[in-house]
């Protein structure tokens, strides 16, 4: 069942073979990224036809199919998880060996494709997995970006950002579908035609457009036969410049769609957490969505006559704000190009779509100004105005003529369009993704839309997939625990609690942190080729990989480590166990601030590594360029595991899933999923400090003055003063700007926004509270194993059940083969 049968012979003759023919090399000659391209043409073979099935299937039986629509998917390195999802792991590691390769240099000759910024990308990519896993049928919906996330290079500390050229060495897993190409306009006017039966048609007129062409990238399931797809739209002009449009005076026309064409799909936008109203981000918006309801309407036509059916066959889920002009074009497309009365659509499209809110960072929210908006996308400004228009007088039916209030909460005001609040008036179904984030939608952010309809809210509280961030991440620890339990917490992670009994269990305690220490041995091995600095597997390996946002707090972390770098100075004798903090973070490019905190540690590191005073105590390491890839080579490493956000700030997290997952101990505040985590592991295991969401609130409406914590608390002074007195930099100015954030503010934000300072005395505590737990070893590996042992909940698949059975209404669909 689910293995795919193939003899290894068979498969040492496609690679060969496959070699031969692509680069007219043998193996003995092709380089790690060639042989690896082979292997991916002879493994594709053998999912095509469980492929094919599950398409087959999804008609025949006329499924409803849920279309995930997200403008990111971090998938990171397809090989690895789709050798393991196809239960060829062992197979073909055994074929690799016979043939004399060494398999993980072949797995990491593939590109990480970054089209994702961090944990809103990577969420979706997880939810895939578990969609196959699960055999739910669904296509992850987004756009295929010719260059990813940026390559973060760190010179002179610096962050430096290199394009990243994913697709450079061809495009192995992508198939192009021209069958399925559809047409995107956009621009021009609309003109109203009225129609024989009375009413109106609008027809748009003097538009450009592109064509949008899907690539399909298959997503095996584990240990069954379903293989979804991951759809990702690409631009391609319509009319390509000849002599025709020249001689018609249409030359300019052409050019202008060919320009468009290119561009559109480029680039991925950087900035995470962070909206900037570019014209090409809403044209980036617009062109999947149109792409794939275009698609979906074209493919339920085909089986059915009756759109009422529509909310019975097909599910869209939003991924934030990006993907809510889904909500009009679905309306436009039932409207204007089927015919549809607009009170039957409205019924309709508000069954088909969900919205997934992920942040309540005001900075983050999109709203987009109505000029640009009805210039490039008219008939569409058009809908959301009638939109506006009609839940703005449901308002005034409800609570009487209170413009203030229905200003408040209009689709469109201040001249712009606010997307959040389209996708909620939009949809069947709102969701947070964690208890206390959806708490606070439903009593803070969102209060107003709560009361209107308290039915929509729900929580989904986020997850990870346990096969890529244990079985293929961490495989010894995957192997010990399925030694002990059985392999059953692959497809069933709440299985993980049967290694309760071993808690105590002091040979099981011993192989656990052999574990661990062999993880840290091959990190540090890797941190020595890397940035050559030598660190020691004995210290706590302390980790903080996420974006470099301020709420996130990194300056927290560095903060305190100067303050305890200025203790080593004055005793070097100090009784501590050794500390090595490593750090992984890309900074939006234009985001200065977060790019001053990335040369501050680099910074810190310099001098702290250098010091020979302190004999080696702490360490400091920033590695480059953190992916997928680099966190799972991270993760398993990690004993302490950073999730220091400002309380009521972070969503959720998914990286705090991650680390507990592989028994890295949680330092973290009470915030997003950090609640659950406190729950699931109790406060004896796990480092709890500072604020809560509420005291936040309190004090950031309330007085808060930075400086009276900085006149009682030396440890904090001193800190400080290390960032403007030379300590860091010979430019005594250079972190200045940090000081003066922190202190007096800057630039317009209020002093100490994220509570740095007021936090700073509990999270120290809470890290001696680490050091001290740490010297007892019991105690510690007791603490990791139970930490493993709850982290059940966080698996995505539970998080996708929930949203199958409470938004969806989604039945599995086995694929036989
Ligand atoms: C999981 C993950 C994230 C999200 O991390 P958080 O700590 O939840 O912000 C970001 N980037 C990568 C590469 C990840 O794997």
């Amino acid at each position: 069942m689910g293995q795919i049968g193939i003899e290894k012979e068979t498969l040492k003759m496609m690679i060969r073979e496959n070699v031969k023919t692509l680069y007219r090399k043998n193996l003995e000659t092709a380089s790690a990224e060639e042989i690896y391209q082979a292997a991916v043409f002879s493994l594709r073979d053998l999912i095509t036809d469980k492929w094919i099935k599950t398409h087959d299937t999804y008609s025949e039986k006329n499924a409803k199919i849920v279309y995930y629509l997200s403008m990111e998917f971090l998938m990171g390195r397809f090989l690895g998880n789709a050798l393991i999802n196809m239960g060829m792991n062992t197979v073909i590691k055994e074929v690799f060996a016979e043939l004399g390769i060494d398999y993980n240099t072949v797995e990491e000759a593939e590109p990480d494709p970054g089209l994702g910024n961090g944990g809103l990308g990577r969420l979706a990519a997880c939810f895939l997995d578990s969609l196959s896993t699960l055999e739910l049928p669904a296509y992850g919906c987004g756009i295929r970006y010719h260059y990813g996330i940026f390559e973060q290079k760190v010179e002179n500390g610096y962050q430096v950002e290199a394009p990243d050229n994913w697709l450079e060495d061809g495009d192995p897993w992508g198939i192009r579908r021209n069958e399925y190409a559809v047409e995107i306009k956009f621009g021009g006017h609309v003109r109203a035609m009225l129609k024989e039966n009375g009413g109106y048609r609008f027809v748009q007129e003097g538009y450009q457009s592109v064509m949008a062409i899907p690539y399909d990238y298959p997503v095996v399931g584990y240990g069954n036969n379903t293989v979804n797809t991951l759809r990702l739209w690409d631009a391609r002009a319509k009319n390509r410049i000849d002599l025709k449009y020249f001689n018609e005076g249409n030359y300019q026309k052409a050019a202008e769609e060919e320009t468009l064409a290119k561009t559109l799909t480029d680039v991925l936008y950087p900035a995470d957490e962070h909206y900037q109203g570019k014209e090409l981000r809403l044209r980036q918006q617009f062109f999947f969505i149109s792409a794939t309801v275009q698609r979906v309407v074209a493919r339920f036509k085909e089986n059915h006559g009756d759109f009422n059916l529509l909310p019975e066959k097909v599910a869209f889920q939003l991924n934030d704000t990006h993907p809510s002009i889904a909500v009009a074009e679905l309306m436009r497309v039932l409207v204007d190009e089927n015919d549809l009365p607009w009170d039957q659509a409205w019924e309709i499209t508000q069954k088909v779509c969900a919205y997934t809110n992920h942040t309540i960072m005001s900075e983050a929210l999109e709203k987009w100004p109505l000029d640009l908006f009805s210039r490039l996308l008219p008939r569409i400004y058009q809908i959301v105005e009638e939109i506006n228009r009609r839940f703005c007088l449901e308002l005034t039916e409800k609570y009487g003529n209170n413009p203030e209030k229905i200003r408040r909460l209009a689709i469109i005001a201040d001249g712009q369009i606010r997307m959040a609040y389209m996708a909620i008036v939009g949809s069947h179904s709102v969701n947070g993704v964690a208890a206390l984030h959806t708490e606070i939608l439903k009593n803070q952010e969102l209060k107003d839309f709560y009361k209107l309809y308290p039915e929509k809210f729900n929580n989904k509280t986020n997850g990870i997939t346990q096969r890529r961030w244990l079985l293929h991440a961490n495989p010894q620890l995957a192997e010990l625990i399925t030694e002990k339990i059985g392999d059953g917490w692959i497809t069933d992670l709440a299985q993980l609690e049967k290694i309760l009994p071993y808690v105590e269990d002091e040979e099981f305690q011993k192989r656990f942190m052999e574990i661990k220490r062999a993880n840290k041995v091959a990190l540090a091995k890797y941190i020595k080729s890397a940035k050559g600095i030598d660190i020691n597997p004995d210290s706590i390996f302390d980790i903080q990989v996420k974006r470099l946002h301020e709420y996130k707090r990194q300056l927290l972390n560095v903060l305190h480590i100067i303050g305890l770098y200025n203790k080593l100075k004055m005793n070097p004798g100090l009784d501590m166990v050794p500390r090595t903090y490593i750090f992984g973070a890309k900074a939006a490019a234009g985001y200065r601030r977060a790019k001053l905190i990335i040369k501050l540690i680099n910074s810190v590191g310099d001098v702290v590594n250098n010091d020979e005073s302190i004999c080696g105590k702490i360490k400091v390491v920033f590695l480059e360029n953190y992916r997928v890839s680099l966190a799972e080579r991270l993760i398993p490493a990690a004993d302490v595991s950073e999730q220091i956000s400002t309380a009521g700030k972070e969503a959720s997290g998914t990286g705090n899933m991650k680390f507990m997952l592989n028994g890295a101990l949680t330092v973290g505040t009470m915030d997003g999923a950090n609640v659950e985590i406190f729950d699931e592991v109790g406060e004896e295991n796990i480092f709890i400090f500072g604020m809560s969401a509420e005291e936040v609130q309190e004090k950031y409406n309330g007085e808060y003055d930075p400086w009276s914590v900085y006149n009682m608390n030396q440890e904090v002074r001193m800190a400080m003063t290390a960032l403007i007195d030379g300590t860091f930099s010979n430019d005594t100015c250079l972190f200045r700007e940090l000081y003066d954030a922190l202190l007096n503010g800057f630039g317009g934000s209020k002093a100490d926004e994220y509570f740095v300072l007021e936090d700073y005395a509990d999270y120290q505590r809470a890290q001696m509270a680490v050091d001290y737990a740490y010297r007892d070893k019991e105690r510690w590996a007791r603490m990791a194993i139970y930490n493993t042992a709850k982290s059940g909940k966080f698996s995505s698949d539970r998080t996708i059940k929930e949203y199958a059975k409470e938004i969806w209404s989604l039945p599995s669909v086995p694929i036989e083969f």
